[in-house]
């Protein structure tokens, strides 16, 4: 199989994708080295070659532990760049393969129709099903919540169906509708910054879905169980307490029976 250096439909070059369709920076494991070799190479600065930040930052922070991030299409590279700062070790996910060993996955906002079209043909979809029906642990920010949700209208389109909530995609309008807004959440006095691009609005909450935030009376951060889910985007802003509450918290609650075996 040869790779032209471009994922179907990214838009993006990606330069010097190797054959397993990793960055060269990322070892054999999947896991990445940290900050060596040229800064500037692929993701450029604040890309995947600055992921490690300053050391001790945050309990628990077991940088051995590699935290997945899928890695189709979208900004996977700021997130992966947000647990860098919390001195998480991070894996690009691009194959089922490289969810094995895994115990905490972040999919990250971008284009959930592209997503699924690069995840045609291949086995990614039921291995993400298979991985949250083992008690893997899920954040899922914009397209990621399309995503993970039970429901999608607007316009209507599959998805894994492991989080219990319906999403309107769009559901704000189109890009010229996208904002900012200070959050109030459950887990902290101080509110998040809600960026909000082309954003999904979540129209069903189901039972055992706790709401962490809300704008306007509608929820916009959810969480069930070993899932976590937003409509707008964290990794855009420098405050990494959402990211550290999937770590620190959601990654660490006890993981359910597993409901099928891997
Ligand atoms: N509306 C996009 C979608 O349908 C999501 C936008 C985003 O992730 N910023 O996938």
């Amino acid at each position: 199989m040869t790779h032209s250096g471009s994922r179907p439909g990214s838009g993006k070059e990606f330069t010097r994708v190797n054959r397993t369709g990793v960055y060269p920076r990322v070892n054999r494991a999947g896991v990445y080295a940290g900050k060596r070799g040229n800064p500037d190479g692929p993701g450029g600065p604040g890309g995947p070659g600055t992921l490690r930040g300053p050391a001790g930052v945050g309990k628990g922070g077991d940088a051995g532990v590699p935290v997945g991030v899928l890695a189709l299409q979208g900004d996977y590279a700021l997130h992966a760049a947000a647990l860098g700062a919390l001195d998480r070790s991070v894996r690009e996910v691009r194959t089922s393969h490289d969810l094995e060993g895994l115990s905490g996955l972040i999919l990250p906002g971008g284009e959930s129709t592209t997503m699924l079209k690069v995840m045609e043909g291949t086995d990614m979809e039921a291995a993400l099903t298979r991985f949250a029906g083992a008690g893997g642990a899920l954040f899922g920010t914009c397209a990621g919540i399309i995503l993970l949700a039970r429901g999608v209208t607007g316009p209507a389109q599959r998805s894994l169906g492991v989080l219990d909530v319906d999403v309107n995609r769009n559901g704000y309008g189109r890009q010229v509708d996208s904002f900012e807004t200070e959050l109030a959440w459950t887990e902290d006095s101080h509110p998040v910054r809600g960026v909000f691009i082309r954003a999904p609005r979540i129209t069903r909450v189901g039972d055992g879905v706790r709401v962490l935030s809300e704008r306007d009376g509608e929820p916009v951060l959810v969480r069930a169980g070993r899932i976590l889910a937003a409509t707008f985007h964290p990794e855009l802003t420098d405050d990494r307490r959402l990211h550290r509450y999937f770590v620190e918290t959601v990654m660490e609650a006890p993981a359910p029976a597993p409901a099928e075996a891997t």
